[in-house]
């Protein structure tokens, strides 16, 4: 039976880059799957978008979506600034990405088309687009340097006037939509992946595929992990 300070069942992104962290940081670490191969479930149907939070612009909750989506950005680039291919560059206006073809991150960016036709007498709508790229605006010039992404200033103070500036655009169009560049872009996530799990195994990761979580036991206060290997057999690990 072999002891592990870890056990991460489920070998998607969240677990891989869990296990990625952990390994780094000098754990002994398991990650559990129980399909054949890592990353082979949701994280297979992945549709390459990296989300910096123009999509929460239009959700009316007070930003709190989008200020956690900035928050968890300013941690990707702290946590990960220590991988070569990680090719997203802060800096003071906005986020620069490296155009590498191994890069984690292109430059594609993803663009939004907000409809105006049959929609110019809903003035909550033609607010909420006015507001969503003043915010896309604010997004894409945002100072990463400081940290405080997760803070973005409040739409009453900092964005009144570039929402109004927007909102007159937007009513004077006679255009049926409003085209803009977003600040979010497309991520090459089999580079990505493979560095993530290529450095956790380096570090000492131990991958159990075909593995499947059966039952976690609390014996005395140790972590008893039981498995169920395709092949019929029972695997039992220990976690501290
Ligand atoms: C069609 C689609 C498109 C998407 N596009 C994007 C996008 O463009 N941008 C974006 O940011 N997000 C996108 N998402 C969301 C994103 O893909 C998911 O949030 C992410 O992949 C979830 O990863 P995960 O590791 O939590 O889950 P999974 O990838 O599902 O990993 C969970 C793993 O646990 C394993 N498992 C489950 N039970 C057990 C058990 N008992 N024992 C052992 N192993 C077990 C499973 O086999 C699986 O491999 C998209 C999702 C979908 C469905």
């Amino acid at each position: 039976m072999k002891t592990f300070d870890w056990i991460v069942v489920g070998g998607g992104i969240a677990g891989i880059s869990l296990s990625e962290i952990l390994t780094r940081e000098g754990h002994s670490v398991a990650l559990i799957e129980k399909q054949s191969k890592l990353a082979s479930q949701t994280t297979r149907e992945f549709h390459e978008w990296m989300h910096t939070g123009s999509l929460y612009t239009l959700v009316k909750d007070e930003m709190k979506t989008l200020k956690y989506i900035l928050g968890s950005l300013d941690d990707l680039l702290e946590f990960y600034s220590c991988f070569p291919q990680m090719n997203l560059k802060p800096s003071e206006n906005g986020l620069n990405i490296n155009d590498d073809e191994k890069g984690w991150f292109s430059p594609n960016y993803i663009n939004f088309k907000y409809r105006l036709k049959n929609r110019k007498f809903l003035f909550s709508w033609l607010y909420s687009v006015a507001r969503s790229i003043a915010l896309i605006d604010g997004i894409k010039n945002h100072d990463w340097l400081r940290r405080r992404a997760g803070i973005l200033e409040s739409v009453t103070t900092k964005y009144y006037l570039p929402i109004a500036k927007h909102l007159l655009k937007i009513i004077f169009s006679n255009k049926k939509f409003i085209k803009i560049q977003t600040s979010d872009f497309t991520t090459n996530s089999r580079h990505l992946l493979r560095d993530l799990v290529a450095t956790a195994v380096k570090n000492g990761l131990e991958i159990f595929t075909n593995n499947e979580l059966l039952e976690i036991k609390n014996v005395d206060g140790e972590i008893i992990i039981v498995l169920f290997h395709q092949a019929g057999s029972i695997l039992v690990i220990r976690g501290k």
